[in-house]
C-alpha cells in the first residue's frame, strides 16, 4: 500500500520535476512568496491521512509521534508558534532571540524533493520523512517552516551561505562534507543498494569490483553513490560511472540499458524499482551510512537549538514514529 503510494507520488515527483528544477526560490527576502510554502505542513498531514488505512495498527504510535510533527504542521501557521515552543517543556532549545536564522521566525529547510519516502512532491508540496522532522524542529523552536527545493549538490552551499538554515535531504555524514557544514546527530540510517534488471548477470557487489570488470554504474551525481563508485570501480578502471541529476533518471537509464545498474540508497531504491518494471535490487549491499542534517558552520547557536531539539525528538520518539509512517519495518 504504501509503496502504491510512492508509485504515484514518484509519478507526481517525476513531472515535477521540470517545475522543480527552476522551483527553489533563495530563502532570503521573499517573505511574501513562503506563503505558498506551507509544503511541509499539508505534506505532512497528507500522508499521514493517507497512509491510514493499511495502518490502523499503528495509529496510536502514529498518533504520538504525530504530536511532534502536527506540532510543527501548527508551528507552520504563523502565531502558533508560542504554542509550539510551549509543548517543548523543558526544552534546553534556546528561546527564539538567542540564534538567527535566514529568515525572521521562519526555518529555512534547503532539500532536493526527488527522493522519496524522504522527501517527495505531493500534490505540489514537499513531503517525506524529513520534511517531518524539519516541521517538528521548527515547532520546537517557535518557527514556521519553508522548503526550499534544488539540486542535491546545491544544498550544502546553501547552507554554507546563510540562504537555508538547514540541509534535511537523507544526507550522508562523510568526512569531505563535514570541512564545508556541521552535522547534527544522526536522525536515521542508509544503505547504498544496487538495482539491476531481474536478469541481471550482476548478482553481488563483488561482481562489480570484481577484476577485470567493466560496468557502466548509474548514480545521482554528487550522492555517496557516485563518490564511492567513482573511487571504487572508475579509478580502479573497473567500469564507468554514469551520473545523472536525479534518482529516478538512473532508474530510468538502466530501464533502457544504458547503465548496467544504479547505486544509491535504499528506500528511494524501493520506491523506484516498485515503479518501473523488471528491476531488482541486490541482497548484497554497498555500504551502510547515517543521515543528519547540514548546517552552517557560521552559525552555532542555531545549531546547538536545531540539534537539541532533534536530539529530544529522538528521545522521545518522535523521529522513529515518522519514520515508522514512511518505512514498513521488514
Ligand atoms: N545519502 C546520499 C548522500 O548523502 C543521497 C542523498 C540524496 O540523494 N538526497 O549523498
Amino acid at each position: 500500500m504504501k509503496m502504491k503510494k510512492l508509485t504515484a507520488l514518484l509519478l507526481a515527483s517525476l513531472t515535477a520535476l521540470a517545475m522543480t528544477a527552476c522551483g527553489g526560490t533563495p530563502a532570503a527576502g521573499d517573505n511574501a512568496g513562503s506563503a505558498d510554502n506551507s509544503s511541509a505542513e499539508s505534506g505532512a498531514e497528507g500522508s499521514s491521512a493517507e497512509d491510514s488505512s493499511p495502518e490502523d495498527n499503528d495509529s496510536s504510535e502514529e498518533s504520538a509521534a504525530g504530536e511532534g510533527s502536527s506540532e510543527g504542521n501548527d508551528g507552520s501557521a504563523e502565531g502558533e508558534g508560542t504554542e509550539a515552543s510551549g509543548e517543548a517543556e523543558g526544552s534546553e532549545a534556546p528561546p527564539a532571540e538567542s540564534f538567527t536564522t535566514a529568515v525572521e521566525g521562519k526555518l529555512t529547510m534547503a532539500t532536493n524533493a526527488a527522493f522519496p519516502p524522504y522527501e517527495y512532491v505531493e500534490g505540489g508540496q514537499i513531503a517525506g520523512i524529513d520534511a517531518e522532522i524539519a516541521a517538528a524542529i521548527a515547532g520546537k523552536l517557535g518557527l514556521e517552516l519553508q522548503i526550499d527545493d534544488m539540486e542535491f549538490d546545491s544544498i550544502t552551499e546553501a547552507v554554507k551561505g546563510g540562504k537555508a538554515d538547514i540541509g534535511l535531504a537523507g544526507m550522508t555524514i562523510t568526512p569531505d562534507r563535514q570541512e564545508e557544514v556541521d552535522f547534527t546527530v544522526s536522525y536515521a540510517t542508509g544503505v547504498q543498494v544496487i538495482i539491476v534488471k531481474e536478469d541481471s548477470a550482476i548478482t553481488s557487489v563483488d561482481d562489480l569490483l570484481a577484476e577485470g570488470a567493466n560496468h557502466v554504474v548509474g548514480v545521482q551525481r554528487n550522492t555517496t553513490g557516485h563518490l564511492y563508485t567513482t573511487d571504487d570501480i572508475e579509478k580502479a578502471g573497473l567500469g564507468t560511472i554514469d551520473p545523472y541529476s536525479k534518482g529516478a533518471e538512473a532508474v530510468q537509464a538502466l530501464k533502457t540499458g544504458k547503465v548496467d545498474c544504479v547505486v544509491i540508497d535504499n528506500e528511494p531504491a524501493k520506491a523506484f524499482v516498485n515503479e518501473v518494471e523488471g528491476l531488482k535490487i541486490l541482497d548484497t549491499e554497498y555500504i551502510t551510512e547515517d543521515y543528519a542534517a547540514a548546517m552552517s558552520k557560521s552559525n552555532p547557536a542555531l545549531y546547538e537549538a536545531v540539534n537539541a531539539a532533534l536530539e529530544e525528538l529522538i528521545a522521545d520518539g518522535t523521529v522513529q514514529g515518522i519514520i515508522d509512517k514512511y518505512i514498513t519495518a521488514e
